[in-house]
């Protein structure tokens, strides 16, 4: 049986930490939204991510068994207010390919990106595209119920209907009044909508739109929140246990797909809503128009004006481990460049306690550190305080290596595998040869000393070659010759 009685999760729903029961245990389904791919993946998108793989991961080492879906939004949706281009075609008709071309691009770019990252694959990645029949049998099901109308082509849900039974608003603790006054500028315009709350569960295509169905209301498109509805129930059951998300996804996506559940089969369809916080830059928001919005890849390789420097991909995800994922997340070149060090730190004292020797007995406490780390994950994924613990051993660990403390075979062991499976595979990080801020010009600088080796091999400069050879295997690389090129390799 799973061990995780004691794991608690705050839910959104309740606005409580409480203590994980799943369903149908061990079985526990996890569904997280996942991109729109029509343009680069953003660091918003590795957050929410890497929040659920820290999910997935603990979950699986607390024994569960969990099938993560993690959906592809490839038919772009629609703006909030249900007017306005969709994303994809727009990007498509910019960059002058077909629509699926750019979704093949952003998912392929997204991919790479969440490998980088050492993020899980999901168990099931399933495309809005891949559901479209499904997709229109929910809609046909609201309007069985009376709960959507169909007007010139397009099918509303009724919220006002609906909240007349059900309180629409829940999740994210908004009310219907609050949100008329906030929106009663935007009606003016004129809408086909009979209330200014309903949301397109099904739009009618225009003439110029290229990605478009056939439905019983004619050609059109799904809603953008239809699909997650669709997809997590298809995978994982009417009601399943996680849903995750961004927190701007609260409103109105969420609380859109509850009223869909609901509206179509009757079912309230999450236990426990989960919802990651946002990312600032030295205090303000992150985003394009101030530009200091960088993505994944900008902030890998420093190319960007606000950064100094290029930081690895560990150590991104070692940094945004060291903020609980219920709170903001503040980029700065200073954080980044502490996580840098504290993450080398980390790295080194396991590579110490992989080498120590054990003593007869025990003068260290070993259980009451592992105990401590568990307790902190099992407090709703408390990965920062986690990451302290961790560094409480390192000088437990130190002081074993110096001789000042010593540890039996039995909790060695215990330490090892305790390091081991936390670093490793509860927080996912990964040994990274090269530290990635030198690897561009580590890369550069032996690109030099190759074609200078290559060179003199051609002059048949043998003393030369093996020079260059023996002098770069005193630093642990290894050139490694090839039919018609030569690699080379760092060894730790
Ligand atoms: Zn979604």
């Amino acid at each position: 049986m799973p061990e995780g009685k004691s794991l608690h999760i705050y839910n959104t729903l309740t606005r409580k930490k409480e203590v994980f029961k799943p369903l149908n245990p061990p079985f526990v389904g996890l569904y997280v939204c996942g991109p729109t791919v029509y343009s680069d993946v953003h660091l918003g998108n590795i957050r929410s991510n890497l929040t659920f793989d820290i999910v997935y991961r603990y979950l699986t080492y607390l024994k569960y068994n969990v099938r993560y879906v993690r959906n592809i939004t490839d038919v772009g949706h629609l703006l909030d207010n249900d007017e306005g281009d969709d994303k994809i075609e727009k990007r498509a008709r910019l960059e002058k390919i077909e629509p699926m071309e750019i979704v093949q691009k952003y998912t392929n770019n997204f991919h790479v990106v969440t490998q980088l990252f050492n993020l899980i694959n999901p168990s099931i990645e399933p495309t809005a595209t891949g559901h479209i029949v499904e997709q229109i049998e929910m809609v046909q099901r609201i309007l069985d119920n009376n709960l959507a109308y169909e007007i010139n082509g397009s099918v509303y849900f009724d919220v006002k209907k609906y909240s007349g039974e059900h309180n629409y608003g829940e999740l994210s603790g908004r009310k219907l009044d609050e949100l008329l006054e906030q929106t009663r500028d935007e009606l003016e315009g004129g809408d086909e909508k009979k209330y200014f709350a309903d949301f397109a569960i099904w739009k009618k295509a225009s003439e110029e739109t290229i990605m478009k169905w056939d439905s019983p209301w004619g050609l059109g498109v799904p809603g953008w929140h239809l699909e997650c509805s669709v997809m997590s129930t298809k995978y994982l059951g009417q009601r399943f246990d996680i849903h995750g998300g961004g927190m701007d996804l609260k409103f109105p996506h969420h609380e859109c797909e509850i009223a869909q559940s609901i509206g179509a089969d009757g079912v309230n369809p999450v236990k426990y809503w989960m919802h990651n916080n946002m990312l600032t830059v030295n205090g303000t928001k992150m985003s394009k128009s101030l530009g200091n919005s960088f993505l994944p890849l900008e902030l890998i390789s420093g190319d960007h004006p606000s950064l100094e420097q290029g930081y690895s991909p560990m150590t991104v995800r070692f940094f945004m481990l060291q903020a609980h994922y219920r709170s903001t997340l503040d980029f700065s070149n200073e954080a980044l460049q502490a996580a840098e060090k504290g993450l080398k730190k980390l790295m080194t004292t396991i590579t110490t306690l992989n080498k120590l020797e054990s003593s007869e007995k025990s003068s260290v406490n070993i259980s009451f550190l592992i105990k401590k780390c568990k307790e902190s994950m099992n407090d709703d994924f408390n990965t920062p305080i986690t990451i302290a613990h961790l560094f409480d051993g390192v000088k437990i660990i130190n002081s074993i290596n110096d001789d000042k403390e010593s540890i039996s075979a039995k909790d060695l062991e215990n330490l090892q595998d305790h390091y081991n499976t936390f670093v490793f595979e509860i927080l996912g990080l990964k040994i990274e040869h090269v530290n990635s801020s030198n690897d561009k010009l580590a890369n550069a600088l032996m690109d030099v000393i190759i074609n200078i080796r290559n060179q003199s091999k051609e002059k048949k400069d043998w003393e030369t070659a093996d020079l260059i050879r023996n002098e770069l295997k005193r630093l642990n690389i290894s050139i490694n010759d090839g039919k018609d090129s030569s690699t080379w390799s760092y060894e730790e």
